[in-house]
């Protein structure tokens, strides 16, 4: 599904150039549900960023969904994200202004679906996260476990066959951090590859693989 061949990514800082990930070579398949470790500024990140076709490598071969991302433009890349991956910030990202129906909505906004069917399948996904009662909520009313699972549920809208999740529990109380992992892993057995950032040991360890970084480097 992902198949990363030595990709490297610099960021260029007003001539001093800085290497975030320097030759990564890494295969997500189907189902796949991979744990991604590594101290802070070892390229995290920049990886799953790369992964979740955010951005693109400076070097190295990245086919994501059968497409080489070095070949297409933002709106290609853009419609890639939509078809194939849902990708969890830890800081939920969402629309502060905006209900938590509205804000699993939005991807379906992009597809062109219609209103009354981007309303229905939003409220369904809500359900499936457990969030059924608070449709008509904003984030600003929700706790950061609500909120993280109104994340969860827009990724999913769309029927990705990978979600990314950078650190999806960091900001979460450990009770609700098992929450979030049970629902990622419950994905996961229905055949959706997971692919996450934790800084937690016993988080990873959950994971059927566990990728460590360090410099930017897999070790
Ligand atoms: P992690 O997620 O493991 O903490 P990151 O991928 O965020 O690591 O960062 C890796 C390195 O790249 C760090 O040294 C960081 O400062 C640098 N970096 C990340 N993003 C940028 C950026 N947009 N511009 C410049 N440097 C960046
Ligand atoms: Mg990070």
């Amino acid at each position: 599904m992902i198949v990363a061949t030595d990709i490297a990514r610099s960021y260029d800082l007003g001539g001093v150039t800085v290497s975030a990930l320097r030759g990564v070579s890494l295969t997500v398949g189907e189902g796949d549900y991979v744990a991604i470790v590594g101290t802070s500024g070892s390229g995290k990140s920049t990886l799953m960023h790369l992964l979740g076709a955010l951005d693109r490598p400076t070097s190295g071969t990245l086919l994501i969904d059968g497409r080489d991302v070095s070949t297409l433009g933002p709106a290609d890349m853009a419609r890639l994200r939509n078809e194939t991956i849902g990708f969890v910030f830890q800081s939920f990202h969402l629309l502060p202004r905006t209900t938590a129906r509205d804000n699993v909505a939005l991807p379906l906004v992009y597809r062109g679906t219609g209103r009354r069917e981007r309303r229905e399948r939003a409220a369904a996904m809500l359900e499936r996260v457990g969030l059924a009662h608070r449709v008509d909520h904003r984030p600003n009313q929700m706790s950061g476990g609500e909120q993280q699972r109104v994340a969860i549920a827009r990724a999913l809208i769309t029927s990705p066959s990978v979600l990314l999740a950078d650190e999806p529990t960091g900001n979460l109380d450990s009770t609700t951090g098992q929450q979030v992992l049970t629902l990622l892993e419950s994905l996961n057995a229905e055949g959706v590859a997971v692919v996450l950032v934790t800084h937690d040991r016993d988080v990873a360890a959950r994971a059927r693989r566990q990728i460590v970084m360090k410099d930017g480097l897999i070790v």
